[in-house]
C-alpha cells in the first residue's frame, strides 16, 4: 500500500495521502475538534452554529458535515442549520425543500419562456421563408 506524497493543505507538511487528504497530525486534530464540537452541542443543545464556531473554533463546513452525518443526533441533539433562502431549519443541502421546489419551478418557468420566445421567433422567420414546404417532406 502506497499513498501519494503531497503537502498537507492545512499545515503544509509532506505526508503520504491514503485518502484522508490531510496529514495524520491534522487528521488527529480534526477528530479532536469534532469531538469537542459534539461535546459542546451535547452540553448546549440549544446553541446556534455561530456560537459553536465561536466557542470551539470549528469551521462551519465541518459542523454542517457533522449535522449531515447525524453526529449530534447520536448524542441526543437534533441540530439543524438555517436555509440560505428563508432561514427554515434544515439538515442537509443549502436550502430547504420548499425553497428548492420553488427554485426548480422558477428554472422550469424560465426555460419554457426561452422555448416559447424561440418558437415565436422561428414562426415569425418561417412565415417569410415558406418553411411549410420543408416540413412537408
Ligand atoms: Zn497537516
Ligand atoms: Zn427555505
Amino acid at each position: 500500500m502506497s499513498g501519494k506524497v503531497k503537502n498537507c493543505p492545512r499545515c503544509g507538511k509532506l505526508f503520504a495521502d491514503y485518502g484522508a487528504h490531510i496529514c495524520r497530525d491534522c487528521e488527529d486534530k480534526e477528530r479532536e475538534l469534532e469531538s469537542v464540537v459534539v461535546n459542546y452541542v451535547r452540553d448546549h443543545p440549544k446553541c446556534k452554529i455561530a456560537e459553536i464556531i465561536e466557542e470551539t473554533g470549528a469551521h462551519e463546513t465541518m459542523i454542517k458535515r457533522l449535522i449531515r452525518e447525524g453526529r449530534f443526533e447520536q448524542v441526543g441533539v437534533k441540530m439543524t442549520y438555517p436555509c440560505e433562502k428563508c432561514g427554515a431549519p434544515i439538515l442537509t443541502g443549502k436550502i430547504c425543500a420548499q425553497c428548492s421546489e420553488k427554485m426548480r419551478k422558477e428554472v422550469q418557468g424560465q426555460a419554457s419562456q426561452i422555448v416559447a420566445a424561440r418558437q415565436a421567433a422561428n414562426a415569425a422567420r418561417g412565415q417569410g421563408m415558406h418553411s411549410k414546404d420543408i416540413k412537408g417532406r
